[in-house]
């Protein structure tokens, strides 16, 4: 069957490239790069090639790149981490719209009696930065806010809010995970302390992350262990996936402009044709700041998950925006907090692009898209309601 993905916020294809120089980490390096031995020794030397690469994408010094085992640990890490730091602190701020690797950390935090301040968004997506002002104080420990939003693409403005941050003097950490690979990116002139990443959004595997550490950073290692990363985080090596995640920053950074341009017209693209074949649909998201992959679309009076199946019928490999939580379709926590209405918060489904995608990729969706919407809105009681509203039928 003909496969078209289109979901590459959850996860990204290997790169050919990056699966070839990673495979003899398997059989023939096998070393501990903390051995004494050269044969320890020569991999100790790969890692730190991989994290010279990894700094060069985030514009770093390779001093700063502490290596995890995901995004969600390096989110879990770069706030628990500080939190134990300033143990006298009891206040964590972040938004409404993030992660669960962020947003489920705000919760054990409330838990453990922690004041805890979620940030709204508009209907854009976008925070209001002075409810961000107003909600710091001398007892905020760290500040967590995303860099880009998985769901819609939204971008903050990161640095702003860095600046605002830091001119109380807290702690600033991001979740960087889909926007590394995406959007450039330059540590050196940032206000950013913290910033998660994680190798599967941007073609190396699964089960590989990153955290930034800002030089100087007051940091806690969230796993206790050995010496690796400078006692920044114990547990030997994930040698294969270092050396692979340094090759995807490398191929990343190769591709930045022009294979991101691409995407991003191949993006737009699929957008405009929808909204010219789809009647009652809208684009989630502030337009103008969006990451140039993802699309996240609106389709009024029917279900997102009905459409995600018969798109999957045809091959086509999509996500939605609503979350099956206790028996009843929930819409997503994101399109809640943005006041999609209902009507269409339930319609939403996610197309996330990668260097990979075509334009036929894009004509096989567009073809298929209307007649799915359609016979789904054929048998739907609230599109009935709709119509009769119009007068139409
Ligand atoms: N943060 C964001 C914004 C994400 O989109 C994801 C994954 O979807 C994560 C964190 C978690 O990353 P990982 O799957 O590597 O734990």
């Amino acid at each position: 069957m003909r496969v078209v993905y289109v979901d590459n916020n959850a996860t990204t294809k290997v790169a050919p490239e990056v699966l070839e120089v990673m495979m003899p980490y398997f059989s023939d390096y096998y070393g501990n790069p903390s051995s004494m031995h050269f044969f320890g020794g020569q991999v100790q030397r790969k890692v730190n090639e991989a994290r010279e690469k990894v700094a060069d994408l985030l514009g770093a010094d390779a001093s700063e790149i502490v290596f995890t085992s995901c995004g969600t640990e390096s989110d879990n890490a770069a706030i628990l981490g500080t939190v134990d730091s300033y143990p006298e602190k009891r206040h964590f701020v972040t938004s409404r719209v993030e992660h669960p690797a962020v947003g489920n950390v705000a919760t054990y935090l409330t838990r453990k009696g922690y004041k805890v301040n979620e940030l709204s968004v508009d209907r854009e997506g976008q925070l209001d930065l002075d409810e961000l002002k107003e909600a710091l104080t001398d007892q905020t420990a760290v500040v967590s806010i995303m860099y880009a939003n998985n769901e819609t693409g939204v971008i903050f403005p990161v640095e702003k809010i860095g600046e605002i941050v830091k001119s109380k003097g807290i702690p600033f950490h991001t979740d960087a995970v889909q926007t590394a690979g995406k959007i450039p990116l330059n540590m050196k002139k940032s206000t950013v302390d913290m910033l998660s990443i994680s190798g599967h959004k941007l073609h190396a595997p699964k089960g590989i992350g990153v955290l930034y550490i800002r030089k100087g950073t007051k940091f806690s290692p969230f796993l206790i262990g050995g010496h690796q990363e400078k006692g920044r985080r114990g547990g030997t090596e994930n040698v294969p996936y270092i050396v692979a995640l340094g090759k995807a920053c490398e191929l990343a950074r190769k591709n930045m402009n022009d294979e991101n341009m691409r995407v991003k017209a191949l993006r737009d693209y699929l957008e405009q044709r929808i909204l010219e074949k789809i009647p009652n649909t809208l684009v989630n998201g502030d337009r103008s700041n969006r990451l140039p992959n993802t699309l996240n679309v609106s389709f009024e009076y029917v279900e997102g998950e009905s459409i995600l199946l018969l798109l999957s019928d045809l091959g086509i490999c999509a996500s939605s925006g609503s979350a099956c939580t206790s028996g009843s379709l929930e819409p997503s926590h994101v399109l809640r907090a943005m006041g999609v209405p209902f009507t269409a918060a339930h319609g939403s489904i996610r197309f996330s692009l990668s260097i990979y995608n075509t334009k036929e990729e894009m004509d096989y969706i567009i073809e298929n898209l209307p007649p799915i919407i359609q016979r789904l809105r054929d048998i739907s009681p609230f599109w009935k309601d709709y119509l009769k509203s119009q007068g139409k039928k």
